[in-house]
């Protein structure tokens, strides 16, 4: 709860999380070293990643297996001696480039039951056969060191088996303990974006002038965004806050349906909020004068990472469901 209302603030600014270093995907990876880390992962990559001495990445997502179904991927860690070999093929590793380590979730045991296939390991970048291939280009825009999604191969990686988070096979639960609280970051940081897009539509619409004295508020469709986004985005955020208690009392578990609604509901909101400032700016709008077409080109992804609404939305539907007595896989 203290830092979804911390977020929203630093929401407002695209440097924000940077300035305080909490952005994604460092603060979740200091989560999981927190929760799951041993004592030396904790001095070795912890410590220095909390004090802002190094970055990191989390390398989960591969280009040829849905993203949506995270215990089907093609990335192994074979244990030889005292060591794991990882190979495999990983994309959108968002800010690679530039980190110290990544958290790798690779294959471990193929013939687990699904959940307990994957593992997370802990991969410097400067082990050899660690290969960032590219910065994936975005939207038009390739981005450099933290503000970038990489392509990376991992070709015959060798780290020690100390580098292992929490135990073999605990890949998944790990990953699941991570994106619940992030959700929330997230959403509270598309809160203070949708505010900061909200106070650019009033500001541009009690300023511009279509006519000599004829302010362009005055027009009902206007009115109409202006009302309808403070409403959306006062609703949001209560629920969300919600979502971030349910966490703290019950835990990320049980707050399952809070975090999948908040994630599919949030995003949209967020957009609908930056198209409607967007489109009362007019070509300002679209160029890079104001910030909005960055939050625009930057916000669409919120609907897909950490789960697309679609996933999120059938994770609802399904538990409301079971409710009324339709149990479905
Ligand atoms: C900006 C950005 C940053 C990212 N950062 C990272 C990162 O740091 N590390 C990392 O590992 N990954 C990262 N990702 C990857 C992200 O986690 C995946 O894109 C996401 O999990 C979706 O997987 P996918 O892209 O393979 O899409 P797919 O799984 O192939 O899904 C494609 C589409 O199919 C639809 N769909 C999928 N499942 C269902 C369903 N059950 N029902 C109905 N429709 C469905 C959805 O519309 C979805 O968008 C990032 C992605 C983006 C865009």
């Amino acid at each position: 709860m203290e830092h979804a209302l911390v977020s929203e603030e630093l929401g407002r600014s695209p440097f924000g999380h940077f300035v305080f270093n909490c952005q994604a995907p460092d603060a979740g990876n200091m989560e999981i070293l927190m929760e799951f880390g041993t004592a030396k992962q904790k001095t070795q990559w912890l410590t220095p990643l909390v004090r802002g001495d190094i970055r990191s990445c989390f390398s989960m997502t591969e280009p040829e297996y849905p993203g949506s179904n995270p215990v089907w991927m093609a990335t192994t860690a074979v244990r030889q001696g005292n060591e794991y070999i990882i190979n495999g093929h990983k994309w959108f590793t968002s800010a690679a480039e530039g980190s110290a380590f990544a958290i790798v979730m690779a294959v471990t045991d193929p013939k687990a039951e699904p959940h307990r296939r994957a593992s997370q390991i802990i991969v410097p970048t400067n082990t050899p056969g660690f290969k960032h291939v590219r910065n994936i280009p975005c939207m038009g825009h390739t981005g450099t060191d933290w503000a970038s999604h990489a392509e990376i191969r991992y070709e015959n990686c060798r780290v020690p088996c100390e580098n292992l988070l929490g135990e073999e096979g605990s890949g998944f639960a790990i990953a699941q303990a991570r994106l619940g609280p992030g959700r929330i970051h997230h959403c509270m940081r598309f809160i203070g974006i949708s505010e900061r897009a909200f106070d650019l539509m009033c500001s541009h619409a009690a300023r511009r002038e279509l006519a000599p004295g004829d302010k362009l508020g005055s027009r009902q469709t206007v009115q109409n965004w202006i009302a309808e986004s403070r409403a959306e985005i006062n609703a949001a955020r209560l629920m969300v806050l919600q979502a971030g208690w349910t966490i703290d009392a019950k835990g990320t578990k049980d707050a399952r349906e809070e975090i999948s609604l908040i994630k599919f509901y949030v995003a949209n909101v967020m957009m609908n909020v930056i198209d409607r400032a967007i489109q009362v700016h007019g070509a300002l709008g679209i160029s890079d004068d104001t910030l909005l077409s960055l939050f625009y080109r930057n916000g669409r992804a919120a609907r897909i990472y950490d789960g697309a609404d679609e996933v999120h939305k059938t994770v609802v539907a399904k538990r409301i469901l079971r409710r009324y007595g339709l149990e479905l896989h």
